[in-house]
């Protein structure tokens, strides 16, 4: 067992810290009262080559694996409270990877280089207004018409929304091409931003940078090239993007956590009751071991958890079931103990933890989306019930 980063990815960690400390920190309030990600921020991650590093270094994109992907996630976390920049980061990237695994060449070569120079951002579009975790239940259809595919339906509680539109990007949908058969007549497309998505916006409880809403669309044309992997092929792909993203808010929400773990004990040193400073209170000192404690193991976790995906992608070493498995305990434990251990932090800090001002409760409410987005925490637990009940005990 060998616990240690690469020099390269001690670097990277390094650079990215350093650029996340000077360009993304100072912008958080900005963002927060304009409710959009600061353009300067979108250049300066371009500029680092953060964007779409996923993609293969023949489209422009460094051909990041997981685990490196992970690391710059962790940093960027540390550095945005409010989780908007880690969720582009994180959806970009974990969709570029599976545009990059399972897009035809001519797709590849006509958005990835965009996505690569940040210019482009890459969404994901499963959930519709009546379902989220039962994939099946889907109603969007994609009819073929001799070479073309014509996709109508609707898609719901999308992230980045105006970032996409804003930037023509796209994003990773799932449409049903043989509705007779289940999940096994599910395909994935790419569906580059049009006018002809009929947009509308939601308002989210937290994220204040990041965009969020549906659209309709109906006789969009898409052909064999916007197909990722096989006709009917879809169920089981999607589920490596979702992995892919899992770990990386498993590793996000851990960051953000030990972030909000340090405000808080800093606080706890200048803030004095009963004639001393309250970090001298055993009664405190002993939650922030505890969460201390809890946030470095599911930090490992996360980390374990990408180790794990890219051992399957490089050499097969895992089965798809075990890599799902590795993922749903950490994305699950990640962020639950996160909301937990970010709320303490919060309650170190009295009445001023409570204001809109302290970023522990812009932190509460970003971080509180992992629990929901990209599989809740209730389907990380079927998961990791399937892998140890059996299969045949789920209903
Ligand atoms: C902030 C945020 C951003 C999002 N961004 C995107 C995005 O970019 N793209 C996208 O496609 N979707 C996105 N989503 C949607 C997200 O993927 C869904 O919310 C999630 O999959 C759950 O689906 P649902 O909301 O339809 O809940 P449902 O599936 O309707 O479930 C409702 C509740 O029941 C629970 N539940 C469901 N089935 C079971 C079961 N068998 N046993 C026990 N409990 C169960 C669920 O866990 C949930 O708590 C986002 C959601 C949030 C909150």
């Amino acid at each position: 067992m060998d616990f240690s980063f690469s020099e390269d990815q001690e670097n990277l960690r390094s650079s990215v810290r350093e650029f996340a400390k000077r360009e993304i920190a100072p912008k958080i309030r900005e963002m927060i009262k304009t409710r959009k990600i600061p353009d300067e921020i979108f250049k300066g991650l371009a500029r680092m080559n953060l964007m779409g590093m996923t993609a293969s270094e023949e489209y422009g994109g460094l051909g990041a694996d997981a685990m490196t992907t992970g690391i710059v996630a962790e940093e960027i976390a540390k550095a945005d409270p409010t989780m908007s920049i880690p969720v582009l980061f994180l959806v970009d990237n974990a969709w570029t990877n599976l545009i990059n695994k399972y897009g035809t060449n001519e797709l590849k070569s006509e958005i990835l280089p965009d996505v690569a120079k940040g210019k482009s951002i890459v969404g994901i579009a499963s959930t519709e207004p009546n379902f989220g975790s039962d994939i099946g239940s889907m109603t969007t259809v994609a009819k073929k018409n001799g070479s073309k595919y014509v996709l109508e339906g609707e898609k719901a509680f999308i992230s980045l929304i105006r970032d996409i539109k804003e930037r023509s990007g796209g994003f990773v949908t799932v449409a049903k091409t043989d509705p007779s058969k289940g999940t096994g007549g599910v395909s994935l497309f790419y569906l580059p931003y049009s006018d002809r998505l009929d947009i509308s916006y939601t308002e989210e409880m937290g994220r204040e940078g990041s965009s969020w809403g549906s659209f309709r669309f109906s006789g969009i044309e898409l052909t064999a090239k916007h197909m990722l992997g096989k006709e009917n092929g879809g169920f089981k792909i999607i589920h490596e993007g979702f992995e892919f993203a899992r770990g990386l808010i498993a590793v996000i929400s851990a960051g953000a956590a030990l972030s909000s773990i340090n405000n808080g004990v800093e606080y706890m040193k200048s803030r004095k009751a009963f004639g001393s400073e309250i970090a001298k209170f055993q009664g405190l000192q002993f939650q922030v071991a505890d969460d201390v404690a809890k946030m470095e193991a599911a930090l490992m976790m996360g980390y374990k958890a990408l180790w794990t995906y890219d051992q399957e992608q490089k050499y097969g070493r895992f089965t798809r079931f075990q890599v799902s498995k590795q993922i749903a305990v950490a994305k699950l434990i990640s962020t639950t103990w996160a909301f937990d251990a970010i709320s303490d932090a919060l309650q170190w800090q009295g009445a001023y933890g409570y204001s809109r001002d302290c970023p522990e409760e812009w932190a509460l409410r970003g971080v509180r989306s992992f629990q929901l987005a990209e599989g809740s925490r209730e389907i990380m637990k079927m998961i990791i019930a399937r892998e140890t009940i059996g299969k045949e005990y789920i209903k």
